[in-house]
């Protein structure tokens, strides 16, 4: 066992450009602890802190300052993580601070740059090679992502790919077993045996936090994300398994609200937004109390599921992530002052090692065998578990004799041999009970007026005993019936694993392979590897199944002018430009990589010829000559050897090239769906805008009074925070035919939103819908142009 304190880094995050730094400075200093140290102004100080403090200083392990890069980040908080889960310990990494500080950065990664993946993505990567290094063991991974919003937890992985809202992912409960431990029912554990495996599986879970997210919920700010790698591993024929578990998690924004108390705002009083990160600190200022034997971790979810990485058998890590603006500064002096505080808890980490007990059972077997053997060898005899029937009746002579013996200090000898003097023990029973028996038959005989009442008790006897066959016989029954219907529960069971075993297969399966524009056939390159590209591509239907599969003309028009004028289409636009760079130079690896393994073959095949030739020569004309080296053979041997570096040279490279391109495609999609959620919210935005513009008379400036209500708005819940508000699913055949002027798509959850019944809309026609959407977009256009001051009213 081994006593760890959890580690505690610090990570500034870089300013914006109209943010102001406050004033702080780093103090890393290689052979102790860093410090940080952070200036609160006077004019502050006196608003926020009743003591008018002015400097505070606080230790960390590390300070990462602005400039600090990702890479650097993991190698130094991550890596020696990763490494102890390797060899069997848990680890935890946790982000804490308030939103915006650069959590789900450091933890996930940033959405644009391949460099800027995150914790989760470069572990991944790490663990696996690390895996693929050691043959000595027989590794097992699986992964799950677990949310926990409003103290409940939704498991992230669902590969259904079905979820709109948090709600409809399946819901994760807790349950503890009489040794306390804690179990996550219905989280699922999905098999992920490569890096793009793992890769893939948080790209869903990352893709169904993003969805289940709207805006009146930002979920992702009050929400607790942890993602887990378990790693099981075994030596070929050992019996004992290590199990080991990495959490890594991005938790709920730190922010608090002021109290308002008698001396103004205290800082020191202010409550967190989370009620379950005031959990958190209520378990860390229990562990760090000495002689408490109390924590309460059970007040929260999430306290529960990170019962070990807090004060329990886990290697912890926790980064503290610091908006270092003026404005921030109070938020990020409560965030220091946590971090003091879970860097006072003790972990107590220890292997976690278990045995197998199927294996158990062979090692066991295998034991008894050895040891008869050693046994027969001492005794000569080869011992069956069966006595022999000689051996039988020498020992009931034996019996016998000692039986009839009447000194009293006569005794049964039948050696050392356990069979033996069991049997004995049995025949003696048997024997008494005979001799009971016919004692009885003797009595009966002498006494037969008694005869018929024993004669009325055994009819009596009978009757119980024929009621109690049938009570059995009904209970037979039933447990027959339970039984049979446990087998088939079990085999659905075993079914519903058989399938989420295979969850990357349904993921794969589910997902679209459209092909986009930045993988045209001339970027394809040869080689196996193509085919795992392509499978790849374009995971998820987003923009078909974000609108329900439709789209009115208008609406898609406005949608491009909004994509055009969006921050991020320029990132979609520069990563399509690096993923067809990617793609060429893949290709280009690719057919080198052909031409090499091309280069080898025919070496190969000239070494054979050569051999074949000298072997003929041998034959019909030894010489001394042939029987030594050929250097000519040596030569093309050498030749192949270098080119076979040249090839598993490429091969790395291809590889490499590969998990960015995947990664980068990750990325696309990631953009591509917040554009998508950015423009539904804004779309949603103009509607009630025109509503509104349309409820008074004077302003209504068409001919056509129908209420316009975009075909694309996703759900009510866009509009206002009220869930119950009306939402209705209208599947595509239930709507009015309408003249050509939307995309027809499969996808039968459109949801469209209908208009209150206390307005004076009229149901819409294919002629008004598509005037509607004219006019909703000549509206939306208007506000574009008026918003970058090119108004024309
Ligand atoms: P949080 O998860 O704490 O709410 P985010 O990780 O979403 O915060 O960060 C907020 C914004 O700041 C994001 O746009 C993110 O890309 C950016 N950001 C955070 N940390 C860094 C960093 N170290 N370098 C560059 N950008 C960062
Ligand atoms: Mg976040």
């Amino acid at each position: 066992m081994v006593k760890e304190t959890i580690r505690v880094y610090a990570r500034v995050k870089p300013l914006g450009r109209r943010q102001q730094a406050a004033i702080y400075s780093v103090d890393n200093d290689e052979t102790s602890l860093s410090s940080l140290e952070v200036i609160m102004p006077h004019d502050l100080a006196d608003g926020f802190v009743n003591n008018k403090r002015e400097s505070y200083k606080f230790k960390f392990q590390k300070i990462f300052d602005q400039e600090e890069k990702q890479d650097v980040v993991f190698d130094s908080i991550a890596k020696p993580v990763a490494e102890s889960v390797l060899a069997g310990y848990n680890g935890t990494i946790f982000a804490y601070g308030q939103t915006g500080s650069g959590k789900t950065f450091t933890i996930t990664g940033g959405a644009e740059r391949y460099s800027d993946r995150g914790i989760i993505p470069r572990t991944l990567s790490y663990v696996f090679n690390n895996l693929q290094k050691d043959s000595s063991k027989v590794y097992t991974t699986h992964v799950s992502y677990l949310e926990i919003y409003n103290e409940c937890g939704y498991d992230l992985l669902d590969p259904r790919h079905e979820a709109s809202r948090l709600e409809d992912l399946p819901k994760v409960t807790i349950m503890e077993d009489p040794d306390q431990n804690i179990h996550l029912k219905n989280l699922s554990l999905q098999l992920a045996s490569n890096e793009e495996e793992a890769l893939n599986l948080l790209f869903l879970g990352d893709t169904n936090r993003m969805i289940a997210e709207t805006p009146m919920n930002q979920a992702s700010t009050r929400s607790h994300c942890i993602f887990t790698i378990h790693i099981s591993s075994k030596e070929p024929g050992s019996a004992t398994i290590r199990r080991s578990k990495l959490h890594l998690v991005d938790l709920a924004g730190s922010e608090r609200v002021a109290k308002t108390g008698v001396g103004g705002h205290l800082l020191t009083e202010a409550k967190y937004i989370n009620l379950s990160l005031h959990y958190l600190e209520q378990v860390i200022i229990a562990l760090a109390e000495k002689n408490r034997s109390h924590i309460p971790y059970r007040n929260s979810m999430m306290t529960s599921v990170l019962r070990d990485s807090l004060g329990g058998n886990c290697m912890t890590t926790m980064i503290a992530t610091l908006s270092i603006d003026k404005r921030n500064i109070d938020e990020s002096i409560s965030t220091c002052r946590f971090a003091q505080r879970v860097a006072l808890i003790k972990n107590e980490v220890v292997l976690n090692e278990e045995i197998d007990p199927r294996l158990m059972i062979v090692q066991l077997q295998k034991e008894i065998q050895e040891l008869k053997d050693e046994l027969a060898l001492v005794t000569g005899k080869q011992r069956t578990s069966e006595l022999s029937q000689e051996e039988l009746l020498q020992l009931d002579e034996l019996i016998e004799t000692f039986l009839q013996d009447n000194d009293p200090d006569s005794t049964l000898d039948v050696g050392a041999d356990i069979r033996k003097i069991k049997y004995c023990f049995l025949r003696v029973k048997q024997l008494m009970k005979h001799s009971k028996m016919s004692e009885e038959k003797l009595l009966s005989q002498h006494l037969p007026e008694e005869k018929d009442i024993g004669k009325e008790a055994a009819e009596e006897e009978l009757k119980k005993l024929k009621e109690i066959l049938q009570q059995r016989d009904n209970e037979i029954n039933i447990l027959v019936n339970m039984l049979k219907k446990e087998k088939k529960k079990s085999q659905n069971a075993l079914f519903q694993l058989n399938a989420a075993s295979c969850g990357t297969t349904v993921l794969e399966q589910s997902l679209s392979l459209n092909l986009d524009e930045s993988q045209s056939p001339s970027c394809r390159f040869s080689l196996k590897e193509e085919k795992d590209f392509s499978s790849s591509v374009h995971r998820l239907p987003f923009l078909s199944r974000q609108t329900g599969g439709k789209m009115s003309l208008g609406c898609q028009e406005a949608f491009e002018v909004f994509k055009r004028d969006h921050a991020d289409n320029i990132t979609i636009e520069d990563n399509k430009l690096l993923l067809k760079q990617r793609f060429a130079e893949a290709k280009h690896l690719g057919e080198k990589l052909n031409e090499v393994r091309n280069r080898i073959n025919h070496l190969k095949g000239e070494i054979i010829q050569r051999r074949i030739q000298r072997a003929a020569l041998a034959v019909s004309s030894p010489s001394e000559e042939l029987n030594t080296l050929d250097l000519v053979e040596e030569k093309l041997r050498m030749q192949m050897e270098e080119e076979k570096k040249s090839y598993k040279e490429m091969f790395g490279h291809l590889k490499g090239l590969k998990i960015e391109i995947e990664h980068l495609q990750l990325l696309m999609e990631k953009l591509k769906m917040k554009l998508q959620k950015d423009f539904e919210v804004w779309w949603s935005q103009e509607a009630i805008n025109l509503q509104t513009q349309q409820e008074k008379p004077e302003t209504v400036s068409s001919p056509n009074s129908a209420t316009v209500y975009p075909q694309c708005i996703k759900s009510s819940q866009h509009l206002s925070s009220d869930s119950s508000s009306e939402t209705t699913r209208v599947s595509p055949n239930e709507n009015p035919p309408r003249k050509d002027n939307s995309i027809t798509s499969s996808n039968p959850t459109l949801k469209t939103r209908t208009p209150p019944k206390s307005s004076t809309s009229v149901p819409l026609t294919g002629d008004n819908q598509a005037d509607a959407d004219i006019l909703a977009f000549i509206k939306a256009r208007q506000n574009i142009l008026q918003k970058k001051g090119l108004g024309n009213k």
